[in-house]
């Protein structure tokens, strides 16, 4: 029988961690029942540097049940790293981990139909939105817009999927070789491949207390996402320099026809083609430099370069 560890980072969730607790507890406990799961399955919460009640919710909470277990950061460090000490914490002893937001926004009865795909053989199960009805409108915008940018610029994403999600020992285990500092870990998960599936599920409002992600937080993170993913935004310089000579070029025949049939005023011409043409060449250093740039973001990381997923003989 396979072990479950639920992870839930919290950050200032005292108004809902108790209820939260209660609803997944009893989830979990159901799978055990309908013996899915081991009854060691438990579920952890990350405490990323709450300023107020969580911990000591967490530390109450597992003086009555054992199975809810808590990590505390010594600062707010963040979600997505939260996320990853929770991971990396359950798979220590766990089979199978599934992440899901303190608030409940995400639908807790999606974990069932989860666990039954990962009994059949699946590594990663997505839970995906079918709705943003209870996002704001300017949320709403903003994420569509940004996903198809990031579509754009070649990140591959699962839509409407945000970190609601299951994912087997070895996929935690092939994340975290991923050992870069900027995370935007639904950027990494479909890069690590292995046998994957989605839950369609309908997101609700906060059950209580307020976003944790204020706009600041939230452009930080989405900057995160493309700077950590894309390489592109450099490579745009350097294809807007080569353009930009492109233009200083056709304006140096230009300017030099009109010079001949004495229609031009006396200085344009060398005035123009040296601004296109040297804006042009500085454009294309800048994207030169970016390129390599580029490679070193890329090397520094050190991410795998391949994972095996099975072996005969
Ligand atoms: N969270 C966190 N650290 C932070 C911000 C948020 O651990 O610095 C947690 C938060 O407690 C919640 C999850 O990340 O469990 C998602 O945050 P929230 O629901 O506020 O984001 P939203 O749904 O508004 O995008
Ligand atoms: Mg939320």
């Amino acid at each position: 029988m396979k072990k479950l560890t639920i992870v839930i980072p919290a950050f200032n969730e005292e108004e809902v961690l108790p209820s939260t607790l209660q609803r997944l507890f009893k989830i979990e406990q159901n799978l055990v029942h309908d013996q899915l799961l081991d009854q060691s399955s438990d579920i952890l919460i990350v405490d990323d540097g709450s300023k107020d009640r969580t911990w000591q919710i967490i530390a109450d909470t597992n003086r009555q049940n054992t199975h809810i277990k808590g990590l505390k950061f010594s600062r707010n460090f963040g979600h997505q790293n939260a996320l990853i000490a929770g991971m990396q914490e359950a798979i220590k002893t766990a089979d199978v981990v599934v992440t899901i937001d303190a608030d409940l926004q995400d639908d807790p009865d999606a974990i069932p139909t989860m666990i039954k795909k990962f009994t059949t053989g699946t590594d990663i199960v997505y839970g995906v939105r079918n709705n943003r009805d209870s996002d704001s409108w300017f949320k709403r915008t903003t994420a569509v817009g940004y996903y198809k940018t990031l579509n754009l610029l070649g990140v591959k994403l699962v839509q409407n999927h945000a970190d609601f999600r299951l994912m087997s020992k070895r996929a935690v285990q092939t994340l975290l070789q991923y050992k870069e500092r900027n995370l935007f870990i639904r950027g990494i998960i479909p890069m690590l491949g292995f046998k994957s599936d989605k839950v369609y599920y309908k997101r609700t409002p906060r059950l209580a207390g307020e976003s944790k992600y204020p706009l600041k937080k939230m452009l930080a993170f989405a900057w995160d996402g493309i700077s950590s993913l894309s390489i592109a935004p450099v490579r745009a310089v350097l294809l807007l320099g080569i353009f930009a000579s492109l233009l200083g070029i056709i304006a140096l025949v230009y300017s030099v026809t009109v010079k001949w049939l004495g229609l031009a005023i006396h200085g344009w011409s060398s005035l123009m083609i040296s601004i296109w043409i040297l804006g042009g060449f500085q454009m294309i250093s800048l994207g030169v430099i970016g390129e390599y740039i580029g490679k070193l973001t890329t090397e520094a990381k050190k991410r795998p370069r391949f994972t095996i997923e099975t072996k005969i003989g």
